[in-house]
């Protein structure tokens, strides 16, 4: 058997533990009774550790080394073992006293975290967010880097990022952002209390699984489910979970279910044959944040879908017949700067982004300390967002990822947006009239051609060649800054 072969054999090992993990946390969350999370952790303690050993094995090294030899450079087999190489770097830096120090500060960190934010005592949490971030550079410096500690961070979230790189998405969407936000605050407010009700939680579900199905989420490998938390997740690329919830606010688990489709459709879009290697699935977190935005912001916000679906909802939910297309997509798109990220729209939602890379830089390379978090975060609402909040609970405790020592997470957030509309201009440039094939429910060619260029390619190439690849140039905001500010521009009459 040659070394490549034998590489993705015990690959698979790997991959069915891996597999198992994944179903047993998704069961966590949707199905698992209260009392059974002694049980869990145990399981889902030994498969981590049993999975951890097997890719940091000897002959996982030696079968890396060997078969990097054996592959012809540019083919599948060279961007397996370069995927493979990447991941065992990562776990191998760290020293695992580090990597287990930090598991428990991180668990620590989590439920101090949670009082802090319950209490709003944000000196509840900042020494052991001192910690956290003292062992994330120790962190950094095994990864090493070049120019900035936060590059090492960065790249393991999204390879190849850099803190240069994020500086440049920024500033190349911090001052326009900035001034749309204020031109629509000056068109007036926007009042949609109309889509909050007690909208009934069978037919909500019922709609979310319509709509899913519509846009071609493939019921036939994955399905969905509630969870307090949404996400997507699952064991396989030919087996993916989504997960939503219900709320009185309507459009929150409909936009929600067209976000964890898009992330889904991802995953389901990897060749059959890829199923289980290590190329399956999405190539970066930039990446999957750009279909999930597609599918939620461009496709799902737009007047063409509402033109085609719109019935549907009128149907399902007879009060909303009030609203005709124009007068529903406008409610769907309000744009108001809020203190929370997750529920933030569309627009603001970068500049939440920004607050946080700024915060994190300044946090790592020593220019802020932890004490002056709170008062530093409240200026940077107030300078890119107009408000500040009342409460370090809807500021800067608001957030899980700190208390876990997740840093450099943030940014692919906002290169999922920006990134959305760069492949979305691309699509429409071949496909022509995508809102006409919107408005009559015809989203197959749409979801044919990312599957083509984009979900088909899974990790064989690095998250910036496929940017390249499927766009035709390097990463950038101008598409982003251009479709976001003639879609707001018209929707507020500026
Ligand atoms: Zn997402």
């Amino acid at each position: 058997m040659s070394s490549i072969a034998a590489l993705k054999q015990l690959y698979a090992d790997i991959d069915a533990l891996q597999g198992a993990e994944a179903l047993m946390a998704w069961d966590q969350q949707v199905f698992m009774p209260p009392g059974s999370a002694g049980a869990r952790a145990a399981h889902l303690g030994c498969l981590l550790r049993m999975s951890h050993e097997l890719f940091t094995s000897d002959k996982m090294q030696r079968l890396i080394e060997e078969a990097a030899k054996e592959a012809e450079p540019g083919t599948e087999d060279a961007a397996t073992v370069r995927v493979l190489k990447r991941a065992l770097d990562q776990r191998t830096k760290i020293p695992a006293t580090l990597v287990e120090e930090k598991g428990r500060l991180g668990t620590l960190g989590h439920e101090i975290w949670a009082k802090a934010r319950q209490d709003n005592d944000f000196g509840h949490f900042a020494p052991i967010l001192g910690q956290l971030i003292e062992l994330t550079k120790q962190e950094g410096e095994c990864l090493g880097y070049t120019d900035h500690i936060y590059d090492a961070l960065t790249d393991q979230y999204e390879e190849g990022a850099t803190k240069k790189s994020w500086d440049h998405m920024f500033d190349g969407i911090r001052k326009p952002i900035v001034e749309l936000v204020a031109a629509i605050k000056e068109a007036g407010p926007v009042d949609d209390s109309a889509l909050y009700g007690d909208w009934p939680e069978a037919d909500q579900r019922a709609f979310c699984d319509h709509i899913a199905r519509a846009v071609g989420f493939d019921f036939n490998i994955g399905r969905q489910d509630t969870a307090v938390h949404p996400f997507c997740g699952g064991p396989s690329t030919t087996d993916v979970r989504l997960t939503t919830r219900f709320k009185n606010y309507l459009p929150s688990a409909i936009m929600g279910t067209l976000h964890e489709a898009g992330h889904g459709m991802y995953e389901q879009g990897t060749p059959v044959e890829w199923a289980g290697s290590p190329l399956a699935g999405g190539v970066s977190l930039g990446w999957h944040e750009s279909q999930s935005r597609t599918w939620e912001n461009i496709v799902g916000r737009s007047h063409a879908f509402w033109t085609f679906m719109l019935p549907k909802l009128h149907e399902a939910f007879p009060a909303t017949k009030a609203f005709d297309a124009d007068s529903f997509v406008k409610l769907l798109n309000k744009v108001e700067p809020s203190f929370i990220r997750v529920e933030a729209d569309e627009v603001t939602y970068s500049l939440h982004i920004m607050v946080r890379f700024e915060i994190e830089c300044a946090l790592m390379d020593g220019s802020l300390a932890v004490k002056d978090l709170p008062e530093f975060w409240n200026e940077k609402y107030r300078s890119y967002l107009g408000i500040v909040p009342e409460t370090d609970s809807v500021g800067c405790l608001q957030d899980v990822h700190w208390s876990a020592g997740a840093f450099g997470y943030f940014p692919t957030y906002a290169m999922g947006s920006i990134l959305s509309y760069q492949v979305f201009d691309c699509l429409r440039a071949d496909l022509g009239d995508v809102d006409a094939m919107m408005a009559k429910g015809e989203f197959a060619p749409i979801l044919h051609w990312l599957q083509e260029k984009v979900y088909r390619q899974g990790k064989r190439y690095t998250p910036a060649d496929l940017v390249q690849r499927v766009t035709g140039k390097a990463f950038g905001p101008e598409a982003y800054i251009a479709g976001i500010s003639a879609k707001y521009k018209a929707l507020y009459g500026i």
